[in-house]
C-alpha cells in the first residue's frame, strides 16, 4: 500500500523536530510534521530557552553588587522589563525560524495546524485534510497542571511568565519542583518580593537531601520567603491584588500567583481512544525502549511519554526512533545516568543517585564539602558552594555527584562524562586539580564524611 508519508510527526518540539529531521534529512524518508502552536515547542518557546535568558537577566543585581565590592564604580541601575521582553520575543522569533528552516532544509513538509489520529495509519488536520502515513510519531509534549482549587483561574503558569505586561511587586510561587524554584529565584533577582509555598517538607524532592537543603538555605538567604508544609486552599480577587488563603492559616495578598505544580502529557483529543495505544497512570503514552506504543505503526517520544521530562532526553529519543525505524540501526536511548541542572541561584547540578537512594541500594561512602568560593569570600559574602560524591564501597564507582554552585550546570556536564564512563573515586583522585577553581574540590576530597 502506498502511503502519503513514510512518517507523520505530531508536534514540533524538541523530540518531534529531531525525529523528523533525521528521518528525512539523514535517512531519506518522506516526512510531514504538524504543529498547532509555534515551532520549537515548550523548550524553545515557553521553557528552557526563555527561562535561561530570564535567569541571566535576574543575575545582574548580584553582579553589580559584587562589582562595587571589587572596586568598580557602578552607577544607578534599573531593570526595564519591557525592553528585556521585547528582546526576548525577537530572539524566540529568530529561534522559531531557525527550527522551521532546519526542517525545510531536511525536506520535511510542515503543516501549521493541529493534527489528530484517525487510525493507526491516518492523521487528520484541523482543516479536514487527511494523510496516510506508514509510521506516526506522537511528540505532543505536556502542559502545566494547576490543581482545582477555588480561584485557580486567578493564577498564571510558567506559560504566561514570559509575556507579563509588567513585573509584579509581590509574587507567590506554588510548588517545590524545578519550575517553581527556578522562577522564585528569577523573580527575586529581578527585584520582586517572592514567597514560595510548597506542600512537602523540603523543596526539590527527589534530589539529594543535603543539596536540596543547601539550595533552599541559599534561596532564603537571598530573600525568597520559602514556606514548606504549606499549600494553597483558595485564591480570591481583592481590590489590591490576589488574596492567597493557605493551609497554615495565613491569608496574604500578592500581585501575581504562579502555579508550578507539575506538568501533564498532552494526550487528550488526539484521536487515541479505541486505537489500542496504552495510556499510563499519569496520563502518559506507554512505549517500549524503542519508543514504540502497543500499536506497531505508532511511536511516541518526549514529555508525552513521561519518562524523563528533559529536552535533551526528548531529542535523543527522537533521534533513536528515526535511526531505528528509518536507518535500520536499532537504537534505544539509555535513560540511566542522565545529568540535569536546576537553574536556581545558586544552581544545582546533579547526576546519578542521591545519598538517600544510594544507601538503599548498597553500602556507600559519602564525600562532601561546603566552602566559601574565592570570588565571593574575597568581598565578605557568606555564600557557600557544595560538592558531593556518592561512592560504592564494593566497586568504588561514583554513583552520584551533586554540585550546588554558580555554573553547577556547566560543571555537572563534564562530571557526567566521567561518571557515565564508570569512573571510580580513585579515577577522580588521580585527576590533577585545576587551580584555583571551585570544581577542583571534586578531585581533592580525600576522606569520606560518612560511611553507610
Ligand atoms: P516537578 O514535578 O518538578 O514539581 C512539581 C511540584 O509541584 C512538586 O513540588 C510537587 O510536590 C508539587 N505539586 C504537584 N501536585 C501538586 C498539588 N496538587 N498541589 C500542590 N503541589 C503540587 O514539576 P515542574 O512543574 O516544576 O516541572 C516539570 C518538569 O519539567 C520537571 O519534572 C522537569 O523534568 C522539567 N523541567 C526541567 C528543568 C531543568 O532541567 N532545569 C526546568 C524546568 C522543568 P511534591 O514534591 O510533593 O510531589
Amino acid at each position: 500500500m502506498a502511503f502519503d508519508y513514510d512518517l507523520f510527526v505530531i508536534g514540533g518540539g524538541s523530540g518531534g523536530v529531531r525525529a523528523a529531521r533525521i528521518a528525512s534529512g539523514e535517512w531519506g524518508a518522506k516526512v510531514g510534521l504538524a504543529e498547532e502552536s509555534r515551532m520549537g515547542g515548550t523548550c524553545v518557546i515557553r521553557g528552557c530557552v526563555p527561562k535561561k535568558l530570564m535567569v541571566f537577566a535576574s543575575g545582574f543585581p548580584g553582579i553589580f553588587e559584587e562589582a562595587r565590592a571589587y572596586g568598580w564604580e557602578v552607577g544607578a541601575t534599573r531593570f526595564d522589563w519591557t525592553a528585556f521582553r521585547t528582546r526576548l520575543e525577537s530572539e524566540l522569533n529568530r529561534l522559531e525560524e531557525a527550527y522551521r528552516n532546519t526542517l525545510k532544509t531536511a525536506g520535511v513538509t510542515i503543516h501549521d495546524t493541529r493534527a489528530t489520529l484517525v487510525d493507526a495509519h491516518r492523521v487528520r488536520l484541523a482543516s479536514g485534510e487527511e494523510f496516510s502515513a506508514k509510521h506516526i510519531l506522537i511528540a505532543t509534549g505536556g502542559r502545566p497542571f494547576v490543581p482545582d482549587i477555588p480561584g485557580a483561574e486567578l493564577a498564571v503558569t510558567s506559560n504566561e511568565m514570559f509575556h507579563l505586561e509588567s513585573l509584579p511587586k509581590r509574587a507567590l510561587v506554588v510548588g517545590g519542583g524545578y519550575i517553581a524554584s527556578e522562577f522564585a529565584c528569577i523573580l527575586n533577582g529581578m527585584g520582586v518580593e517572592v514567597s514560595q509555598y510548597y506542600r512537602g517538607a523540603q523543596i526539590l524532592r527527589g534530589f539529594d537531601d543535603e543539596a536540596r537543603g543547601h539550595v533552599a538555605n541559599a534561596m532564603q538567604a537571598s530573600g525568597v520567603d520559602i514556606h514548606c508544609g504549606t499549600d494553597l486552599m483558595r485564591l480570591e480577587k481583592t481590590e489590591g491584588g490576589i488574596r492567597a488563603v493557605a493551609t497554615d492559616g495565613s491569608e496574604r495578598e500578592f500581585d501575581l500567583v504562579m502555579y508550578a505544580t507539575g506538568r501533564r502529557p498532552n494526550v487528550e483529543n488526539l484521536g487515541l481512544d479505541g486505537l489500542g495505544v496504552e495510556i499510563g497512570r499519569k496520563g502518559q503514552i506507554v512505549v517500549d525502549r524503542f519508543s514504540q506504543t502497543a500499536v506497531p505503526s505508532i511511536f511516541a517520544v518526549g514529555d508525552v511519554t513521561g519518562r524523563i521530562n528533559l529536552t535533551p532526553v526528548a531529542i535523543r529519543e527522537g533521534h533513536a526512533f528515526a535511526d531505528t525505524v528509518f536507518g535500520s540501526k536499532p537504537t534505544a536511548f539509555d535513560h540511566e545516568l542522565v545529568a540535569s541542572a536546576v537553574f536556581t541561584q545558586p544552581e544545582l547540578g546533579s547526576i546519578g543517585l542521591s545519598e538517600e537512594a544510594a544507601r538503599e541500594q548498597e553500602p556507600i561512602e559519602v564525600y562532601a564539602t561546603a566552602f566559601r568560593p574565592m570570588k565571593t569570600a574575597f568581598i565578605g559574602k557568606p555564600d557557600r558552594v557544595m560538592m558531593k560524591l556518592i561512592v560504592s564501597k564494593a566497586t568504588r564507582k561514583v554513583l552520584g555527584c551533586h554540585i550546588v554552585a554558580p555554573e553547577a550546570g556547566e560543571m555537572i556536564q563534564l562530571a557526567a562524562i566521567a561518571i557515565r564512563m564508570g569512573a571510580t573515586k580513585e579515577d577522580f583522585d588521580r585527576t590533577c586539580a585545576v587551580h584555583p577553581t571551585m570544581s577542583e574540590e571534586l578531585v581533592t576530597m580525600r576522606k569520606p564524611v560518612r560511611t553507610i
